[in-house]
């Protein structure tokens, strides 16, 4: 059977950025499972998985627009050391939780100076192109539990 609206897909996928690095895998033996056209995954990856059948093996380019979206230059903020009090070691990669705007937003360090601290609120994979190598392990159709909750029940999914 082919992925489609309201199937439960799983998926063998490694990411990859531009310059190859290997970003994010399933672990081996264990597919991410996912219901299609929930919008569980980034939207550019679920289009590509349309009408997919078990065994399909392929490769797919996602563009920010319809991954995790551009990166926004009003996002990276330059703060004072001192509003990092408590915390004894700052290094770039650490992450903190914000007050933005819009309510708390994730932020990661990318620099750090003497007196002041570079972070930036954008998703780590903002403004990137996502390099997907998928193989689909298994298609079937969801149940009515499944669609009611939006999510996938049993193994790789939900136990409630
Ligand atoms: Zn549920």
């Amino acid at each position: 059977m082919q992925i489609a609206e309201d199937t439960f897909a799983s998926i063998h996928y490694t990411l990859t950025n531009a310059a190859g690095t290997v970003i994010d895998a399933s672990p081996t033996g264990q597919p991410l499972t996912y219901l299609h056209g929930a919008g569980n995954i980034v939207p550019g990856l679920e289009q590509a998985l349309e009408g997919r059948s078990a065994g399909d093996r392929f490769n797919v380019a996602v563009a920010p627009e319809e991954g995790y979206g551009q990166s926004h230059p009003q996002l990276i903020q330059v703060v004072p050391r001192a509003a990092f009090q408590g915390v004894d070691t700052l290094e770039p990669g650490m992450q903190f939780e914000a007050q933005g705007g819009q309510g708390p937003m994730l932020v990661t360090v990318t620099k750090v100076d003497a007196d002041e601290v570079t972070v930036d609120g954008n998703h780590p994979l903002a403004g990137e192109t996502l390099h997907f190598a998928i193989e689909v392990a298994d298609v079937r159709t969801a149940t009515e539990e499944e669609l009611e909750h939006g999510h996938v029940h049993g193994a790789g999914g939900h136990h409630h």
